[in-house]
């Protein structure tokens, strides 16, 4: 008996993004289940750039790509890095052509897919030259009524094929001489089904009837995505498409040409659309897409990245955990466990996620990544110095920990901290049914407490003890007007720790000012 020796073949998969600007979430997601997948297989991660449709490129944004998968510590080993970033020698390393401080590492380069032009152009005019391609001069304008034509009659918009049938090859040639503009076009087969498997989908099918005779060659020399996307796929030996499921549409296409080329496909996987709340897709219009607009609105980036892997996947099995380290992420991960039903993009969630994480953190930590937030605050910059000092925010901190799910809320509950003269109409210190009588007389037994106190026992525990112990009974009526007199607000934290923060002196000031009104 012979044993077929089964010859694993090697992970690789690539993340393709286009230099628009900016990192959107979902393909942040991409890239970190492109990351994970790749990490628990020991396989290796592509960055390639997708730069072929040179109207949307925005300046800058490839270094900010590269930057922003750094930020987010989603490693890859080949493709394109920063020319800052020094790589071992054993691999190919070369400088970019088109963008300075880029560079290109690993063996199926170049990375950058305008600088594959040629590469493009070879495989294209390999398909004219077999039959399966051809040429189209069809201008713009005849195409466009061709379109509205279709769209009055409600058929499939479809290239009508006025190239292949009515242009001689003499005419082609000469045309091609002249220098006319010209497309490529693929000759897809009619009539044939085309089914494959996608890992997260499960079995796609689709008649080559509904397909086009796409472009693959553009008027400027580019090649579309489509073809593109194919040949680097298979140049670069790419073992697992991961994408979202937009892309999904563009897939058929994609397999035709892999067979038309003769290519072994990737195994595909859509990850499912993200959706708003209420189910549309998410999109710009409805709130934010850009990665740097959620750590702008002052989540962690841990936060941000734990949020987004559970955008289409769970652990499953009755298991409930719902934060994970990237570390976690890499153990329990299961790419064939995401599922096809759109994932709701749920800030609340997000909100919640987030306040994990600051929990978590120490009180140096927050500050540290508070204090970008507070400084733009005008309560914050108006404050006196003293009150804006390393010790005293750290002590504000400690209380809004608890509480806060971002970090750009820090101090928007508690601006009396940050507040030289409160101001407050003096019926507010009445609880209830009080007289202002017993209000004072409530107000002067709190400051005889707090100003027995001794400095090395102003802590949070004491101070709570104290206050409870001299309210006794009378909660409401000994609590409400200290509160009151400590912040000048209808709600706050409980007056032990507001004048925990505040300090002695600041507290024994505000609780005489109260007693002035
Ligand atoms: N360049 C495409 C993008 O911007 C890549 C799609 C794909 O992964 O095939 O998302």
């Amino acid at each position: 008996m012979t044993k077929k020796i089964e010859e694993k073949k090697e992970i690789r998969v690539r993340f393709a993004p286009s230099p628009t600007g900016y990192l959107h979430v979902g393909n942040l997601r991409s890239a970190l289940y492109d990351f994970l997948f790749a990490k628990q297989n020991q396989g290796t991660m592509i960055l390639r750039i997708e730069d072929t449709d040179q109207k949307r490129y925005v300046e800058g944004s490839v270094e900010k790509l590269i930057e922003s998968l750094r930020w987010a510590n989603l490693d890859w080993q080949e493709g394109a890095f920063q020319t800052a970033e020094i790589k071992d020698n054993k691999t190919t390393v070369v400088t970019s052509e088109s963008y300075p401080g880029i560079i290109e590492v690993g063996d199926s380069g170049p990375y950058i897919q305008s600088e594959r032009l040629e590469i493009y152009q070879k495989y294209a005019e390999q398909l004219v030259q077999e039959g399966k391609a051809y040429y189209c001069f069809c201008e713009p304008e005849r195409l466009e009524q061709m379109r509205e034509e279709q769209i009055a009659q409600k058929r499939a918009h479809k290239y009508d094929r006025y190239c292949l049938k009515n242009v001689s090859q003499d005419q082609i040639n000469e045309n091609l001489k002249k220098g006319c503009a010209h497309t490529i076009r693929l000759k897809v087969p009619n009539d044939e089904t085309i089914v494959f498997e996608d890992m997260i989908r499960g079995k796609v099918s689709f008649s080559t009837n509904t397909i086009d005779d796409q472009v693959l060659i553009k008027s400027d020399g580019f090649p579309t995505y489509h073809l593109a996307s194919v040949v680097d796929d298979h140049l670069m030996k790419i073992s697992h498409v991961i994408r979202g499921e937009e892309w999904l549409p563009s897939t058929p296409k994609h397999i035709l040409l892999y067979r038309t080329f003769g290519w072994e496909e990737p195994t595909f996987a859509h990850l499912p659309l993200l959706l708003n709340p209420d189910k549309t897709k998410l999109s710009k219009r409805q709130g934010d897409v850009a990665v740097e607009d959620y750590l702008k609105k002052g989540y962690l980036k841990e936060a941000l990245i734990n949020f987004i892997a559970l955008l289409g996947w769970n652990p499953g099995g009755g298991q409930t955990q719902e934060i994970f380290s990237l570390d976690e992420l890499v153990k329990n991960f299961r790419l064939e466990k995401v599922h096809k039903a759109g994932a709701v993009f749920d800030l609340k969630k997000l909100d919640w996620i987030n306040s994990q994480y600051i929990k978590k953190l120490s009180i140096s930590d927050l500050l540290e990544k508070a204090q970008p937030f507070l400084r733009e605050k005008d309560f914050f910059q108006e404050a006196p110095t003293e009150f804006q000092q390393k010790d005293y925010l750290e002590k504000i901190l400690t209380i809004e920990q608890e509480r806060l799910s971002k970090l750009s809320e820090v101090g928007e509950e508690n601006k009396f901290f940050f507040k030289d003269k409160l101001s407050y109409e003096k019926e507010l210190l009445v609880w209830k049914e009080m007289d202002f009588g017993s209000v004072k007389t409530n107000l002067r037994q709190a400051l005889d407490v707090l100003k027995e106190i001794v400095p090395d026992g102003w802590r949070r525990d004491i101070l709570a003890e104290k206050l409870l112990a001299a309210a006794g009974e009378n909660r409401g009526e000994f609590l409400w007007p200290l509160r009151v007199a400590l912040t000048g607000e209808q709600k706050s934290p409980s007056p032990s720790d507001v004048a925990w923060v505040l300090g002695q002196k600041e507290s024994i000031q505000r609780i005489e000012s109260a007693l002035e009104k």
